[in-house]
């Protein structure tokens, strides 16, 4: 294992020193152990709740120089300038496999001078969804960061009601969020800005440093990544929830779960966040929200870019998004290559699945699943408009025939069309175990969103939709 603090000793003056404060009789509940040897982790970390008891010894390799990094974000649109990690910490950087330098971050540690009063704390629900959040989305092909390890502990902590503290670690390539640098531009501290940049080139984007603007090139690349993001979450249905720009990761990465969800329904403009009454963050919003985001952060560029530079970079979004999202959402009908006729045929079928209220990630299941050559597949079972069904059938029936190949297609169709996704009852059913003491549900659930298109899952409970399609609420920062 080789450990480094590059964010904690380059740039002191952006971090504050904090030791982690695990909640009381913490003990380690689930561990990815595919990821800890990919990080070359000890293997003595995992055995006998060592790790858990030694998040606690000051002198720990984790805990000497752990530090919380300060930042801002636009938060539903206002500028924030109070933010920070106020419950989470970079305990290290460690190098994997490929030389790359890997973030270790944890969660639920205690307070830090970001807390604003707050108890620094994360309630065991909120970390449970956000460990395997992260997992699933990996999994699905979805960039996002990953979970490492997570901890249940013996400390109440009050929220709307009393809940369990819980603790977690996650990795990414970095933990620098848009709000980092949104909020060294905005409090005019340029040498700060200029150190954070250069940190950013050196040890995540050096190829940047080949261009004549590495600046504009960083602000392409976070572009570019972010667009195709967005897109993956838009094809396979994943809501966010809480796109604050102190949310947005500069590698494109999904970072910081909160009241995410997956749709049941096709519901385009579904929100699950109680605290997003406007619907600023609904499913259908994230595609302009994320080019929102780009523009705040761009703020922070033009210190060193001209507008044109930054114009020029922001305005691929909108192609980007739109080629990954096409792109991913013919696969998951079988087809390849865009163009107007099968984009027709795919807004058809979403517009039978949104009319119609049909389980979105079920039914393309069924779709792909499916006897193309079948006059009447069981699909259509599942439409009440048939004649709407069947039209649509035939006009499929014939391009894909027309593509060529269909058993290629089909499975071209069964490796973008997942069994299971990590469904909020699904998450729920595993969190009321664990507040049981039952982990047992969460390994299940873990095991199956790492292999989300096998058919193995298919007839089990983690492919089934919820029996009731009642309007979810899932709370914020908890
Ligand atoms: P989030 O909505 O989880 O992204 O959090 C927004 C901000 O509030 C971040 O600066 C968090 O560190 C901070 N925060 C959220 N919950 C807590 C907590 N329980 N204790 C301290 N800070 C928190
Ligand atoms: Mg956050």
């Amino acid at each position: 294992m080789k450990l480094t603090h590059l964010y904690a000793t380059e740039l002191p003056e952006l971090v504050s020193s904090v030791t982690p404060q695990p909640p009381a009789n913490s003990t380690l509940q689930l561990v990815n152990t595919a990821l800890a040897e990919e990080l070359g982790l000890p293997a003595q970390w995992w055995q006998n709740n060592y790790l858990a008891g030694a998040l606690s010894d000051p002198d720990f390799v984790l805990c000497r120089q752990s530090v919380a990094q300060k930042y801002g974000g636009h938060q539903f649109g206002h500028w924030n300038p109070m933010l920070g990690d106020g419950r989470g910490l970079l305990l290290a950087e460690v190098q994997n496999s490929k030389q790359q330098h890997i973030d270790l971050h944890l969660k639920g540690a205690g307070p830090t001078p970001y807390s604003r009063h707050a108890d620094g704390r994360a309630v065991l629900r909120s970390t449970l969804r956000e460990y395997i959040g992260g997992e699933a989305l990996h999994y699905l092909g979805i960039p996002s960061s990953r979970s490492l390890c997570l901890f249940n502990s013996d400390e109440t902590i009050y929220r709307e009601t009393p809940e369990t503290a819980a603790m977690m670690i996650r990795t990414a390539a970095s933990h620098i969020r848009f709000g980092h640098f949104e909020y060294y531009y905005h409090h005019n501290q340029h040498q700060a800005l200029q150190q954070l940049f250069e940190h950013t080139f050196i040890h995540h984007f050096p190829e940047a440093l080949k261009s004549d603007n590495p600046h504009q090139a960083l602000l392409r690349t976070i572009t570019l990544r972010t667009a195709r993001m967005i897109a993956l979450w838009q094809a396979y249905g994943f809501v966010h929830g809480v796109m604050n720009t102190d949310n947005m990761s500069i590698h494109g990465i999904t970072f910081d779960y909160g009241p995410f969800a997956f749709l049941d329904n096709f519901e385009s403009n579904a929100v699950f966040n109680h605290t997003d009454q406007q619907g600023r963050y609904a499913f259908d919003q994230q595609p302009g929200i994320g080019l929102w985001n780009l523009y705040a952060l761009s703020q922070a560029f033009s210190a060193f870019c001209s507008q044109p530079e930054i114009d020029e970079c922001l305005a691929l979004y909108e192609p980007t998004f739109m080629q990954q999202y096409q792109q991913t959402m013919l696969q998951r009908i079988g087809l390849n290559k865009p163009d107007s006729t099968k984009l027709a045929v795919l807004n058809r079928w979403l517009s039978m699945l949104s009319d119609q209220q049909r389980d979105y990630t079920k039914t393309f299941r069924q779709l792909s699943l499916s006897d193309i050559e079948s006059s009447a597949p069981t699909l259509r079972d599942q439409f009440i408009d048939r004649v709407a069904f069947d039209e649509w059938w035939h006009d499929y029936q014939q391009l894909r025939t027309k593509e060529g190949d269909t058993n290629a297609q089909q499975l071209m169709m069964q490796t973008h069309n997942p069994a299971v996704i990590p469904r909020t009852h699904h998450l729920q059913y595993v969190i009321d175990s664990a507040k049981q003491n039952n982990f047992k549900p969460a390994e299940e659930l873990l095991e199956a969103i790492k292999t989300p298109f096998d058919t193995r899952w298919d007839e089990t409970r983690w492919a089934l939709p919820p029996l009731t399609t009642s309007a979810v609420s899932l709370s914020c920062s908890s």
